[in-house]
């Protein structure tokens, strides 16, 4: 039998009120309908636990003016899944609601892509528009960690463990990774930010934050050749995941999803 994992997302924050030029290029301004829901992602399986990003803290919620349930360490809690000792988080890029929680993982390795980081430290963060979805203590956290011997750099498409592999999906941010993850319905992929909704891959609609629009294109196309159906491809912000998902179990109902198992619909 092949390395199965079991894979977990936790939805952990929200945004409502949300206009629709904010999700995709050429959106309606006036339609502020939209809603964007915030996770983090458990894989578990081989004696081992990987975390997928840390979400955004209390104080981060506030000055953006989004909801947050709870703390991702709390969510995770949720699966008797203890932050502090978690010894590996992918951080699949630096933005603000994927970093921002870097020291509630104080004994993980952080897994990050080599552009990433040159990214969020260069001469893009001299842009407003480019540098408005990072945190700059986020950064310098991170920095901290590298130069504890805490961090991990991938440069190319990697194994981390049997069955569990990192991807460069640039476009959304520089550095973006996405995470190929075997299940037992098979190969499924945490496309994390490289399609924030279904319809931005599916409809060929672009998210509007976005370093190279061009590889953001290649990169749905790159997701759908990892995974091993469109169905296998779990989109990074989308609130449809909770409906279209089972909960993890009656109690975790709206909170935390199963994605290893086949979708309801
Ligand atoms: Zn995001």
């Amino acid at each position: 039998m092949a390395d199965t994992y079991e894979v977990f997302a936790v939805n952990y924050g929200t945004h409502t009120g949300r206009r629709m030029s904010e999700s995709f290029l050429g959106g309606d301004p006036h339609d502020t309908s939209g809603k964007l829901s915030y996770y983090v992602w458990a894989i578990v399986g081989q004696g081992r636990t990987f975390v997928v990003d840390a979400g955004f803290t209390h104080e981060s919620a506030e000055r953006r003016n989004r909801k947050l349930q709870y703390l991702p360490r709390e969510g995770l809690a949720k699966l008797n899944i203890d932050a502090t000792k978690v010894q590996d988080l992918i951080v699949t890029h630096m933005h603000f609601d994927h970093a921002g929680t870097l020291d509630d993982f104080p004994n993980a390795r952080l897994h990050i892509h080599d552009d990433e980081m040159d990214y969020c430290t260069g001469r893009c963060m001299g842009h407003e528009p480019l540098r408005m979805a990072y945190d700059v203590e986020d950064v310098a956290k991170m920095i901290r960690r590298i130069y504890k011997e805490q961090a991990a750099f991938h440069d190319r498409d990697e194994e981390i463990a049997p069955g569990l592999s990192v991807h460069h999906v640039p476009g959304h941010a520089k550095g973006l990774m996405a995470v190929r993850v075997n299940t037992k319905r098979g190969h499924i992929v945490l496309a994390s930010d490289a399609s924030h909704f279904y319809a931005n891959m599916e409809e060929k609609r672009p998210f509007p934050i976005l370093h190279n629009l061009g590889e953001m294109m290649e990169s749905w196309k790159k997701l759908y050749r990892l995974a091993d159906s469109p169905k296998h491809v779990i989109p990074g912000h989308d609130p449809l995941i909770m409906a279209r998902y089972p909960a993890a179990d009656a109690k975790l109902e709206g909170m935390i999803a199963r994605l290893d198992v086949a979708p309801k619909g």
